[in-house]
């Protein structure tokens, strides 16, 4: 662990220890499955985590890495949320255990750019609905190593939700309706229904599908259809990028996503004892980058 992020990990460690009511535990560890790509992740978890059932999530930002105002948004709840002061604290905290992953895209962040350091859109290089864009989505599903990072990631974790912040245009995108998968239906029509349903809480904001918006690929449409976590995207409004109670403007959205999670709790519930959230391991992967 390098310096800066044992001074990273110090301040979680305080913060935690002196201002929460509820101390939550704070981990420091790098998500990497092939190549030299390392995304940092914290987690945070209850001291007095149940043994019964977890519930796990997974906030994302910088997916993009020209949208800057994602990853801070992204650092400023995980802190809140170490220091108690989070109104995600409201989640069962013995039951929860949040992911931060506010850079998703090391090289694109670095280098203020949309895309990652070998020009693919990583936010299109996800299998379902995989091609259908105007931008380059890669070689194939999966052809990099922070998508696969995250698969790695799905895979191990079995998310019950996941978030992706994007910016700047006032949107909150869902899965997109894939008619093939009929076994899904109620839980495909449950879910939209409530992010719909809190999108239009949040004032002048539409809904979409990557599918009507022509861009397949998607993180949340593959979280969704092929992870089975109750995903979504949140773009952070343009109106809040330069304003100067950003910290007002973000509690929005922290209390959009508390409620979204709610929601998932509640139909992670209705699913049966022993629900199978992926298809198996790794398969179909290269075996290393060009
Ligand atoms: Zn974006």
């Amino acid at each position: 662990m390098g310096f800066l992020k044992q001074i990273i990990c110090l301040y979680f460690l305080v913060v935690a220890t002196i201002a929460s009511a509820k101390p939550l535990a704070v981990s420091y560890t790098q998500v990497q499955y092939i190549g030299n790509v390392k995304i940092d992740r914290f987690t945070l978890t209850s001291d007095t985590l149940l043994s019964g059932k977890t519930y796990k999530f997974l906030i994302q930002g910088g997916l993009h890495g020209n949208e800057r105002e994602t990853t801070k948004f992204v650092q400023w709840l995980s802190k809140k949320m170490a220091s108690g002061q989070s109104s995600l604290s409201l989640l069962p905290a013995e039951n929860v255990v949040l992911d931060f992953l506010p850079i998703a895209n090391p090289s694109g962040v670095k280098s203020l750019s949309r895309y990652n350091d070998r020009g693919v859109n990583l936010n299109r290089n996800f299998p379902t609905l995989w091609g259908l864009t105007k931008e380059y989505p890669g070689a194939a599903p999966f052809s990099e190593a922070e998508s696969q990072a995250l698969r790695s990631l799905f895979i191990k974790e079995k998310y019950t939700g996941a978030v992706d912040v994007h910016g700047y245009v006032n949107w909150v995108v869902g899965p997109s309706p894939l008619k093939e998968r009929a076994n899904r239906t109620q839980e495909y029509s449950a879910w939209t229904s409530l992010l719909k349903k809190e999108t239009s809480k949040l004032g002048d904001y539409e809904y979409k599908t990557g599918l009507e918006l022509g861009d397949g690929g998607a993180f949340e449409d593959w979280a969704f259809w092929e992870q089975k976590a109750f995903a979504f995207c949140l773009e952070m409004s343009s109106a809040f990028r330069y304003t100067r109670d950003k910290e007002d403007s973000w509690a929005i959205y922290e209390k959009f996503i508390l409620q979204m999670f709610t929601h998932a709790i509640s139909l992670s519930d209705d699913r049966a004892p022993g629900y199978a959230h992926t298809q198996g391991t790794l398969p179909d992967l290269p075996s290393k980058l060009n």
